[in-house]
């Protein structure tokens, strides 16, 4: 795919060699970093569209590079290589905020399929380090900030409601479970508190002035949150 930027992560030679020759030759531009702490720094830096990431990385491990990018706003997708009997490890990469996994040892023909249908995700609003400003409708929000405007004139949202619409914002087009946005906005770990969610966001579809038809923050019954832009 032309003009697709991808961040390898992984500190193994051998994987860095054929799986970054293999990217290169199907049109991706590569950046490869062999440890944590630089990885992170290339991803701070922005313009990537997909973090391939290694979970087990010198320097920095790779669940908290994740979990650290995340809670900075890092929307690229994130697909985790993991160890073959790393169900933990999956399942604690998953909650940290990637998006998918594949085992060692992978063929890279499927890495290459699972990174693409990624990729195919909706994917308008990637905050990719540049532009601070998420726009939707009427609205801009200015992560930088930390303030929506309405046609230039300021919002009021409290912190929470700010954080809420944040973490939908950055991922539109995703269904949220209520579980999840409890998870990553309150910072909870007991999903039996999902009401408050509700309630939170009958409290900003009113700041946004659609109360009566919610517009950009969608029920997916059963499931959760969606937003639209
Ligand atoms: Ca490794």
């Amino acid at each position: 795919m032309k003009g697709i930027s991808v961040l390898l992560v992984e500190d193994e030679p051998g994987i860095c060699l054929t799986l970054g020759d293999r990217l290169a030759a199907e049109g991706y531009g590569v950046t490869v970093r062999n440890d944590g702490v630089s990885g992170e720094a290339a991803a701070r830096a922005g313009g990537f569209d997909i973090l391939l990431l290694d979970l087990n990385l010198p320097g920095r491990d790779g669940l908290s590079l994740c979990r650290n990018l995340r809670r900075d706003g890092f929307a690229a997708p994130i697909l985790m290589l993991t160890a073959r009997d790393g169900d933990a490890d999956i399942v604690a990469g998953l909650r940290e905020g990637a998006d998918d996994y594949l085992p060692k040892p992978f063929d890279p023909s499927v890495l290459l399929a699972r990174m693409e249908a990624l990729l195919r995700r909706p994917r308008s609003l990637i905050w990719d380090g540049r532009d601070p400003v998420i726009r939707f409708g009427p609205f801009s929000l200015d992560r930088e900030r930390g303030e929506l405007l309405r046609e230039g004139e300021p919002v009021e949202l409290n912190a929470r409601e700010y954080g809420l619409l944040e973490y939908l914002a950055l991922r539109p087009g995703k269904v949220l479970p209520r579980r999840e946005l409890l998870e990553r906005v309150w910072g909870r770990g007991d999903g039996d508190r999902t009401r408050t969610v509700d309630m939170h966001v009958a409290k900003l579809r009113s700041r946004l002035g659609e109360a009566e038809k919610p517009r950009h923050i969608v029920t997916v019954h059963g499931r959760g949150y969606r937003f639209e832009t």
